[in-house]
């Protein structure tokens, strides 16, 4: 399952998306302890599968929450340097922004 996580507003469209059918397999959940911020936990999801989540209160600030992340840089530039994204072996988390 593919779920998403932010909001639009007025500057843009700020999400992350996590494929989640990857994170019952994955043992050490890497993702957790990369992001400097501690965006993402890890959540039971409706078909009682353990899924990595980004948690409630950085959903509607995730622009403001990743900026450490991103220096000002083109949109066509390779997301991979974000620690999120690294993380995640199986590339199961992307960014819209
Ligand atoms: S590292 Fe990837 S597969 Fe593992 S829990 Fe995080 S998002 Fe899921
Ligand atoms: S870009 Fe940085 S702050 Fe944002 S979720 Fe990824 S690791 Fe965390």
């Amino acid at each position: 399952m593919i779920a998403n996580y932010g909001y639009t507003d007025g500057s843009g469209e700020y999400y992350i998306s996590i494929n989640t059918s990857f994170c019952a397999e994955c043992q050490t959940h890497p993702c957790i302890s990369a992001c400097p911020q501690g965006v993402f936990e890890m959540i039971t999801d409706d078909y009682d599968e353990p899924a990595c989540s980004v948690k409630d209160s950085f959903r509607k600030k995730l622009n403001y929450t990743c900026s450490t992340c991103k220096p000002a840089r083109k949109s066509s530039e390779s997301p991979l340097f974000l620690p999120c994204v690294q993380a995640c072996v199986n590339r199961a988390i992307k960014h819209t922004w």
